[in-house]
């Protein structure tokens, strides 16, 4: 049984402050720590669940942040950023038989994380699909379900849980923090690694594992950058066009297409 795992930062147990999330400021070092520790308790369960392969995505900021001598051998790491449209989960293919979110956080527009945001926080305000402010979760349950996998488990802010529980009831969550605006409350890091351990391992034996998310058949997207400039440049790109002066508005019919316009929307 092969098993994807990717993981951020944003959504790792007590973070709270963007220097925290910031590979050159000395708050860092603490959270690297905790995303790795994570991250190895969720192979740990799939392991435990009879996982033969692993491959991980660091995928936050950089992509260098998982401290790889810690993972156990079986895992793979894909570090950095290579301008696929899979993004942040890179590397997922059909041959897996599931996809675990560890560290993910809620998007834009949600007030459950005092990290929230969807793709970029310096250029983005937020992504709007169909109506609906959607977080990095379902863009990228989206990309798994173009391979066929499921999003099985995730783990992250509390808000992020409720709303990936209320896409699918079936998908295991760990919620590791609650946001109130600027602050957070959590339990113990060693408490959160050993449920994120037995919460991975037990989904995965489930003989009723959530299925690959309902993929839209019309998306229609608009993409609210923080700075007009940002917005005017990017509207260029094949497909989109101004809606107003700061939001890009793209149609299509196909996810991997929304995921591509994304991914050079973001870049600078
Ligand atoms: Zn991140």
């Amino acid at each position: 049984m092969k098993i994807f795992i990717s993981a951020d930062i944003e959504g790792v147990t007590g973070i709270t402050d963007w220097p925290e999330a910031d590979p050159t400021h000395p708050d860092y070092a603490e959270f690297r720590e905790r995303m790795t520790a994570e991250v190895v308790a969720a192979c740990e369960g799939a392991l435990a669940a009879g996982a033969s392969e692993i491959l991980v995505k660091d995928a936050h900021w950089t992509g260098r942040n998982l401290l790889a001598e810690r993972l156990p051998r079986q895992a793979r790491l894909l570090r950095s950023w290579s301008g696929h449209p899979y993004g942040m989960v890179q590397g997922l293919d059909a041959s897996f038989a599931a996809a675990l979110f560890v560290g993910w956080h809620s998007g834009a527009w949600c007030g459950g994380n005092p990290l929230a945001h969807t793709l970029s926080s310096s250029r983005l305000m937020g992504v709007r699909v169909n109506g609906q402010w959607v977080s990095e979760f379902q863009l990228y349950a989206w990309a798994a379900a173009l391979e066929g996998v499921p999003v099985v488990f995730v783990s992250g802010d509390a808000a992020l849980c409720e709303t990936v529980q209320a896409v699918d009831a079936r998908i295991a969550t760990v919620a590791v923090s609650r946001g109130m605006g600027a602050a957070t409350l959590a339990e113990h890091p060693a408490v959160m690694r050993e449920r994120i351990r037995s919460e991975v391992e037990r989904c995965l034996r489930a003989p009723q594992r959530a299925a690959p998310a309902a993929l839209p058949p019309r998306l229609e997207v608009q993409v609210v950058c923080k700075d007009a400039r940002h917005a005017w440049r990017k509207a260029f790109y094949p497909g989109a066009r101004l809606v107003d002066a700061n939001t890009i508005g793209f149609d299509t019919e196909h996810s991997l297409e929304l995921l591509r316009m994304l991914q050079f929307i973001t870049r600078e």
